[in-house]
Formats: C-alpha cells, structure tokens, sequence
C-alpha cells in the first residue's frame, strides 16, 4: 500500500492537469443540481468529469511504476485524446474561438448521435450521456481555470466577469485571450503554472470557480435546449439505489476512487485542501485516503476478471467513457499547441488553419496581462509539446467497443457480478509492452 501511495503521489505531484477534483467537482454537483437532475445522475457527471482528468495525469505519467504497483490491472494506457480536453496551450482568441465552436458541435453531435437508435448498448444510453455531459463539463470548467479570461476581467476592473457565452464574439474580439503552456519552449508565451486557478491556495481560485459553475449551470441549460430528443427525463430521474450493483459501483467505489485517488496524488485540493473526507486531521487524511483508494482497486480489480466484463474495465461508468470512444468523439478538432485532434478510431480527420485576421494580428504586440511581457504570441511552433503524437493511434480504450458486445450493467440483460468481496482479487497482467508513454515529457 505504501509503495501505491507514494506512487500515485509522484506522477501527480508535479503538475495539476485542471482544476483539482475537489473544484470541478462542486461545479459539476451545482450545475446538475441547478438543472433539475438527481443525486446519482450528478455522481455520474461527477465521476465522467473525473476521468477525463484522471487519464490524462495518467497518460502521462504512465510507466513502470503504475505497473508494479499494480495498477496494470485497470489497463492504463496511453491517449492523447485527454490532453486536449483541458483547454491547455489554446494560443489565441482564433483558436479559442475554433475550440468553443467544436467542443459544442462534438457535445451535441454525440447527444444526437446517442438519442437516436441504436448507437449503444441499451443499458448503456443513459451512462454514456452522463460521460458525454461529465466531460464535456470538465472542458467547460478548465478554461476558467487555464486561461486568461478571469485575469483578463480583474486586469480591466471588469467585476462583472461573464461566461465565454454571455459575452458576444465582437466583445471576445476585443480581449485578447489565451490558455497556458504546459511544457517549454514558452516562447514568450504564458506557461500552465503562471495562469492555473486549480486549487484553492492559487490566486484568483474562487472567482474563477465561481464563473465555472456558472458556466456550467449554462451549458447543461445549453445543451438541454438545443437537443430536445436527448432523454432527459430519464437522465435527470436517473436513481439506482435499488439497483444493488450500480449503487456498488456508482456510489460507493467510483465515489470513493474519485476522493481518495485525488487525495493521495495532492490533487483534491492542493497540497493544502479546504476540505477534508476521510479525517480531519491532515496529517491522517492522506494515510486514509490511501488505505481505502487500496481496498478500492482491489475490488475494481475482482470486477475486472469477472467472465461479463467485456470491456475489461473497472466500473460500468469507466466502460461507458473507454468503451465508445467519448474522450475521442469530444476532443476531435480541438487544439492544443496548434494542433488539432484526429482520431482514426472514431474517423475523425482534423485540420486547422488560422483565420486571416489572426494570421495578421500575429505580429502585433502588446502587454500581457498576465505576465506584463511584451507579446510573442501564438502560433510558433513549440516544437516540444504535448501533442506532437495526436494522430489518435493509440492502443487504448476499451478494446471490445465493436457493437455486437453486451456491455455491462444492460438494464434488461444480467448486470455485471458485483465483486465479492470476500474473494481474493486477481490481478490480471497486461502483456509488458501494452503501456506506452509516447510523448516524452520533460
Ligand atoms: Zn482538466
């Protein structure tokens, strides 16, 4: 368990991917809860919202360690699609513009796509909607975190501060707007660690918190609006407390990996949280965490060998998200680092060319709000970011997605087997070479 805790501690510590889940959380339970939608279909968002954050801090700290500490069983791999989905290393107002435009045609291209017919497994539906909405929400939320825009706003004495939806495209034409760079070379422009809002000991936190439930209050609105066929009555209605192996799954394993995984990797909240789950004493709080996130994976990880798994992935709300592609489907088109997001997997074929009055703004200079340099901004080449493999070839994700699989937890067919918990888990060993870090990360 030791050796757990202090791995997970160390592929987290380093850097914070998004808001941290404590954050995104809360703003994920108020926009559900704004929008009429019950408990379990809120921890559903909750836990969607998670594994975007979560797979991406994995894809890229994936390697030998997350094996021996026996991680392997839940099948990490990598996928670059992740990392395009928390509005990092966006240059420009252009390709704001460009990402907004396609996270919401992919949001609601992928709603329409699963109210109609027979697009997923029947006892699927409603969970592959809960991971649509979960993470289209997360890529909402990060740009208030990640970006200028708050800064932008206090900067001007702008109290007032909007969502990107309520200020209209002229006013946005007028700010000049950027997320920041994860890795070097910076080339002048603002880096991830100087513009993050991801937790509460970093400047401008609740504001930006604040703007982010607000946007995302709005964005269910949004989404409910503009697909009327969506299922959701079902969805906002949506209660498996008497459904013993859903209610395993959802409200007692998945909830508990999103807290005490977020916890021992500092990613709650910080290294310094607001909030405490397990103990209030601080310095027990990590030990907890890490001692239940243990008896967790091992009851994951029982699922996991049981023979109605086909997905070969911990929870049915894990094999909703991995099994039909959605961090793929969301993340298509979007860029990060100049770079737009294919996927061959979900045939998505993806380019992207600066609009002309970007092209000319290029050259122009000015003060950075941010870092008060002078600007150099956008569209160099960096050369070493983190999507220079993003042709979406990876291996990853759900391996049995083709349609003829029963997926797990069918309303009408036998639900998974809940882990027993008296039994032993086995822990299934993936073949050495089935973990690729692809990217080298500095
Ligand atoms: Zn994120």
């Amino acid at each position: 368990m030791k050796k757990l805790v202090f791995t997970l501690a160390c592929f987290v510590s380093i850097q914070s991917f998004a808001f941290d889940t404590w954050w995104h959380a809360e703003c994920t339970r108020k926009a559900a809860t704004a929008n009429g939608f019950s408990g379990d279909a809120r921890l559903a968002m909750q836990v969607s919202n998670y594994l975007t954050d979560f797979f991406a801090v994995v894809h890229d700290k994936a390697n030998v360690k997350l094996q021996k500490a026996n991680l392997s069983a839940f099948q990490f791999k990598s996928d670059v699609s992740y990392d395009f989905l928390h509005f990092d290393a966006v240059l420009n107002n252009d390709q704001l513009e460009h990402n907004w435009k396609y996270l919401w045609q992919n949001t609601t291209t992928l709603l329409r796509k699963y109210s109609a017919g027979n697009a997923a497994e029947p006892g699927f539906r409603l969970i592959v909607f809960f991971n649509i909405i979960g993470a289209s929400l997360h890529t909402v939320q990060d740009f208030y975190s990640h970006s200028n825009w708050i800064n932008y706003h206090l900067q001007y004495r702008l109290l007032d501060i909007p969502t990107w939806y309520e200020a209209s495209p002229e006013e946005r034409s007028k700010m000049r707007l950027y997320t920041g760079i994860y890795e070097p070379p910076f080339n002048g422009h603002p880096s991830h660690e100087s513009l993050n809002k991801d937790n509460s000991q970093r400047q401008y936190n609740s504001v930006a918190v604040q703007i982010a439930e607000r946007a995302s209050i709005e964005w269910i609105k949004r989404l409910m609006d503009s697909v009327p066929e969506a299922p959701w009555g079902e969805l906002k209605s949506y209660n498996i407390q008497n459904n013993m192996v859903y209610k395993n799954f959802l409200s007692k394993l998945d909830a508990t990996f999103v807290t005490s995984s977020s916890i021992v990797a500092n990613h709650f909240d910080g290294n310094k949280p607001l909030k405490r789950v397990f103990s209030q004493d601080s310095a027990k709080e990590r030990v907890q965490a890490g001692i239940i996130l243990d008896a967790t994976l091992s009851e994951y990880a029982t699922y996991m060998v049981a023979e109605k798994n086909k997905f070969g992935l911990p929870t049915p709300y894990w094999a909703g998200f991995m099994g039909y592609f959605i961090s793929h489907d969301l993340a298509c088109g979007l860029l990060l680092n100049n770079k737009p997001f294919s996927s061959a997997r979900t045939n998505c074929t993806a380019s992207y060319k600066p609009a002309d009055d970007e092209v000319k703004r290029k050259n122009q200079s000015g003060n950075d709000p941010v870092t008060d340099n002078p600007t150099k901004k956008s569209t160099e080449k960096s050369g070493n970011n983190k999507n220079n493999n993003n042709s979406g070839n990876n291996n990853n994700s759900g391996n049995n997605s083709n349609s003829n699989t029963t997926a797990p937890g069918n309303d009408k067919t036998p639900a998974p087997p809940a882990p027993p918990s008296n039994k032993k888990p086995v822990i299934r060993t993936m073949p050495k070479d089935s973990v690729q870090v692809k990217r080298k990360t500095n």
